[in-house]
């Protein structure tokens, strides 16, 4: 390796992990984490959750401290984007002109909030730490909430607005809640559980335009409102790869290794395109961030080690605690859990658990969905009765 640093671009979740990782596995050699945030690295999932209640700030939520990052030697550019990058002469340049060597890269640049088309007033939009701030403020009883969008995204802060008093109507395209991403039971659950909070839902729903103090649909109908929350996915940040040659698809590709195709350069986090199951994909989960970040660092220590983890997430609304591991596949059986909860569990063709999905109250399927994934990894065979008879636990199925 020659002395250029080791440099990370994109002081989020997955940079922020590679960074201490680095240091964790012993790098002692000059590391830059360069972001464009003015933040010390942190974790999102509190944005639409605890900080946007207000029961969390920033530093709830950032990896680390200012002095911990001093400690470890991490020199953290902050508010600084990165503006291109030569990866044939393995030298970056900042906005502000200074151009930096390295000897290895990782791109981490995740991604911003896909925007409406038009530039509207009163229209806020969640990604960033600042933009929760700016929407927390506007979240006052009574406030006349339009979201638009039934993603994660949309409906946590359609939960966290109800609980400031809020009046809240979310407005979704498709025939059903984040349907993208979960099976149909799942979704009209939480079709069930936001009407019952009082949230005005309407599914299939086409948008016209957005006005000062309504939102206009295109059936005609006007929905008057206070503020308008834009929650319909993410925008990779891929410009800074694409302009400097490297492959890209919907994100920055990578190989098994997580190394992009240039050399010296890897990808992590939101905007990391890998293969899964055989499918280019990008992953945008908190779990990934983890896993990749953390991997990453690795291989920019020459581990060479193949990226293997399982997908999965989690979501938080009124108390009620969403899981999923693994894959899903058309095998599915169906668990009842007390409260009205359930566990899907999905198998491959031989019986072996591939994927597990669980909605319950409180955070009671953290556990169930660990030994889903305990069950994933162990290979155990499993019988599609026992799945799905509540009182068979899954600790004595793992111990096939
Ligand atoms: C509101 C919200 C709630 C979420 N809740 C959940 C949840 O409950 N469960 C779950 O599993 N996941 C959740 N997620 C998703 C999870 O937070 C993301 O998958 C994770 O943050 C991705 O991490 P990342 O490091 O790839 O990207 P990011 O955290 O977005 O970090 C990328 C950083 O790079 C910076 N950057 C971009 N371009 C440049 C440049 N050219 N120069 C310098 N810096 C640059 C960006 O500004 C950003 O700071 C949530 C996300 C959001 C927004």
């Amino acid at each position: 390796m020659s002395n250029a640093p080791l440099i990370i671009v994109g002081a989020g979740h997955a940079g922020g992990r590679a960074a201490l990782t680095l240091r964790d596995e012993g790098y002692t050699g000059r590391l830059i984490l360069i972001g464009d945030e003015p933040h010390l690295p942190y974790e999102r999932p509190p944005l639409s959750k605890a900080l946007l209640q207000g029961s969390m700030d920033l530093a709830g939520c950032s990896l680390c401290d200012s002095a911990r990052l001093t400690e470890l030697g991490i020199e953290h550019i902050a508010g600084h984007p990165v503006s291109r990058l030569e990866p044939q002469h393995q030298r970056l340049q900042l906005a502000d002109g200074r151009w930096l060597d390295y000897a290895g890269l990782l791109l981490a640049t995740g991604g911003r909030a896909r925007r409406l088309p038009q530039a509207q007033a009163n229209v806020l939009y969640l990604r960033t730490h600042d933009e929760a701030l700016t929407l927390r403020s506007a979240l006052r009883p009574g406030t006349r909430l339009v979201i638009v969008g039934g993603g994660f995204i949309g409906l946590e802060v359609a939960a966290t607005a109800r609980g400031q008093g809020c009046q809240v109507c979310v407005l979704e395209a498709g025939p059903r809640l984040a349907g993208r991403v979960l099976p149909p039971v799942i979704s009209d659950a939480l079709l069930a559980l936001h009407r019952a909070q009082g949230v005005e839902v309407r599914l299939n729903v086409a948008l016209e335009s957005i006005h000062a103090g309504a939102v206009q649909l295109v059936d005609g109908q006007r929905l008057p409102c206070d503020l308008v929350v834009v929650g319909i996915g993410m925008q990779p940040n891929i410009e800074l790869a694409a302009a400097a040659g490297l492959d890209v698809g919907q994100g920055i590709r990578v190989d098994a290794y997580l190394r992009t195709s240039a050399p010296t350069v890897y990808a992590a986090g939101d905007v990391c395109e890998f293969r899964l199951g055989g499918l280019y994909q990008r992953q945008e989960t908190w779990r990934n961030a983890e896993a990749q970040g953390r991997h990453a660092a690795l291989n920019l220590l020459g581990r060479a080690l193949p990226f293997e983890a399982l997908p999965g997430f989690w979501s938080d609304q009124y108390g009620w605690g969403l899981q999923t591991v693994g894959v899903v596949t058309p095998r599915v059986i169906s668990r009842a859990l007390s409260d009205d909860g359930v566990l899907l569990f999905y198998l491959d063709a031989e019986g072996y658990l591939q994927g597990a999905c669980g909605w319950a109250l409180g955070n009671r399927v953290a556990k169930d969905i660990k030994l889903c994934e305990r069950l994933i990894a162990a290979r155990v065979a499993l019988n599609e009765a026992s799945l799905a008879e509540p009182d068979v636990s899954l600790k004595h199925l793992l111990r096939g």
